[in-house]
């Protein structure tokens, strides 16, 4: 392993390949980005996504090289909670930043698997055909339905790369891109190392850079003066507390939320490290709105962006079990879905800490620790009276982003128009417990629910029939409960979920219709489950399908539709029930 110090990436190209196959382009992916349709199935993309050509022409003997060198990143990270040293982009590098002319948005492109860089330590650079498919797939899929994540533009087969896992497979590579790659785990690295000039500079980097300067960040909670003229005729200034006007009042946050006179006394750094927090809030919420559990989330893995970062054994959720995490080597649950909103906290006060020195602004309690420079896994935390205080007024910030977050989407897949403070205890709660005691599935829960019409269960009868829908076909699967139980909790939620409709809606049977479209639009109909994505890998890896993933692509860039332009059977086989042995399937980290 090389020890990269000073510096947070290294040039490196792409080791060349033979024979690339092009698997697959996300048109969302070439939208996006500014490409049109037709790119891509040019000879360009094809070359540069499977790593054979980069931009950059060799120096003569008098001039300087031109264009754009590929280079590969330097972080660190703490991995399920122990600090693990220098990591880095061990299989991942960039190849150069575009705009897209009509949004104005600027992506870094990265290849994924395309050899080994100075950042491998002992493996082999590689990335196998699997782990890329479901990558590829997953990237584009929270895309879809709304969740900020890192994107994936197109899906290479290296025919000639074999790759030893567990057994020998196909290595792949996945062109993916972002508004930005940097990671808590960057700044751990420099932390660790006591580097407190690039720390600041990095901080500085991402206000200027990624977020596009610091006017672009939360504003300091505000205080407005008025000037007043009094009975003598004199001015008067007086300041005020003013509503966040900076702050999306869908967002929920107000002043009083804030705890803490710290919170009043932002500087730029403390704006720059609550924008960060804000981000990756909103982005939890919405994993949990929607099922999505990571599955690894260490801090090299929790993006400064407030993006979903890094695709290993990541699952949607099956039946509702907040315990389950789809990591087979997460023994201690640590990456379970109930767990994940507590650990982007624990990632992000990691960022706090390295953010110390900028953010507080009081005396310095740890100098000595914090001089130990140049001892590489001798962790040197940089705590900062204030900034302690910084960050638990910026926790509470979290928690306050993340809840408005929950509840916007919760309320939406529900069908409601409004929220209200009870909707948290009597509904949600009610309906993820009983979701979890009938073993029911989480997704298609919402689904089924929003073709529910307000007359069908307004009686016992009709809500007992109702309830039924949301059974898997096999019948009831929790051990001990019949399907009376079923009848008896499901009913007894729906009753409620229809008086909570009606007073939104009204009672009027033609709300139905608006309600369901409404619903839909935010309850996608088809899910990439594990399962499916272990099926659509053996199609294209053993039996050679290369129609598949088109087929795929088509359902995951368009989650919400009832149906497609596709195979009726297979549309309804991978929307419908998921076969018993398969749900809640877990996943190695070997990739
Ligand atoms: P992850 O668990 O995916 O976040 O990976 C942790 C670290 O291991 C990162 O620095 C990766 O770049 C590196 N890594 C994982 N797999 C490989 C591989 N096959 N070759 C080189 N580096 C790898
Ligand atoms: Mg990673
Ligand atoms: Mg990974």
């Amino acid at each position: 392993p090389r020890m990269v110090r000073n510096a947070l990436y290294t040039y490196v190209r792409p080791v060349p390949t033979e024979e690339p196959e092009l698997l697959a382009v996300s048109k969302a992916a070439l939208r996006d980005i500014g490409l049109s349709e037709s790119e891509a199935t040019s000879e360009e993309l094809k070359t540069v996504v499977a790593g054979n050509k980069f931009y950059w022409e060799e120096a003569d003997s008098d001039k300087q090289g031109k264009g754009i060198y590929p280079w590969a990143q330097c972080y660190g990270g703490f991995q399920f909670g122990s600090w693990a040293g220098q990591l880095g982009d061990g299989r991942a590098i960039s190849l150069f930043e575009t705009t897209n002319p009509s949004t104005g948005v600027r992506y870094e492109w990265q290849l994924k698997g395309a050899g080994k860089t100075p950042y491998s330590r002992f493996a082999d650079g590689r990335a196998v055909l699997r782990s890329s498919i479901r990558e590829f797939v997953v990237s584009e899929y929270l895309n879809a339905i709304g969740i900020p994540t890192t994107r994936a533009l197109s899906l290479s087969l290296l025919p000639k790369v074999q790759v030893i896992r567990e057994r020998l497979e196909p290595g792949a590579i996945v062109c993916r891109f972002a508004q930005s790659w940097l990671r808590i785990g960057t700044f751990d690295l420099l932390r660790s190392r006591g580097d407190r000039d690039n720390i600041r500079k990095l901080a500085t980097y991402i206000a200027e850079e990624v977020f596009g300067g610091w006017d672009k960040l939360p504003a300091r909670l505000p205080t407005k003066t008025t000037t007043t003229t009094n009975a003598e005729g004199k001015q008067e200034s007086q300041e005020e507390a003013e509503p966040d006007s900076h702050l999306d009042p869908s967002r929920g946050v107000t002043r009083d939320e804030l705890q803490g006179p710290e919170s009043h006394e932002q500087n730029r750094f403390a704006r720059l490290y609550r924008e960060i927090v804000r981000r990756n809030a909103k982005t939890v919420a919405a994993w949990q709105a929607y099922g999505f559990m990571n599955g690894v989330l260490n801090t090299d893995n929790t993006s400064i962006f407030g993006l979903s970062l890094d695709f290993g054994p990541f699952a949607f959720m099956d039946n509702f079990d907040p315990s389950h995490t789809p990591n087979h080597d997460d023994m201690m649950l640590r990456y379970a879905y109930r767990n994940q909103p507590t650990i982007i906290w624990w990632n992000l006060v990691r960022l706090g800490e390295s953010l110390g020195e900028l953010i507080g602004s009081g005396e310095r309690v740890d100098q000595e620790t914090f001089v130990s420079k140049g001892v590489e896994e001798d962790f040197a935390p940089i705590l900062i009276k204030r900034a302690e205080n910084i960050i638990d007024a910026t926790g509470e910030e979290y928690k306050s982003v993340f809840l408005s977050e929950y509840r916007r989407l919760m309320t939406a897949r529900l069908g409601l128009k409004t929220q209200k403070q009870s909707d948290f205890d009597d509904l949600f709660s009610t309906g993820l417990d009983t979701m979890e005691a009938l073993e029911l599935d989480f997704n298609h829960f919402f689904r089924r629910l929003s073709s529910v019409k307000l007359a069908d269960i307004s009686t016992p009868e009709g809500r007992a029939k109702t309830a039924k829908i949301f059974q898997h076909r096999e019948g009831v699967t929790g051990l001990n409960e019949s399907e009376d139980t079923l009848k008896e909790k499901v009913g007894t939620w729906l009753e409620a979920w229809r008086a909570r409709v009606a007073e939104d809606w009204g009672e009027d049977a033609s709300a139905d219709t608006e309600r369901e479209k409404a619903m839909k639009a935010v309850n996608p109909n088809f899910v990439p489950r594990g399962w499916l994505l272990d099926e659509v890998i053996d199609r294209v890896e053993n039996k050679k399908d290369r129609t598949i993933l088109e087929m795929v692509m088509e359902m995951n860039l368009n989650p919400f539709k009832d149906s497609w332009d596709l195979d009726e059977q297979l549309q309804k086989r991978y929307c419908g029930d998921i076969p018993r042995a398969k749900r809640s399937i877990q996943c190695s980290c070997s990739s």
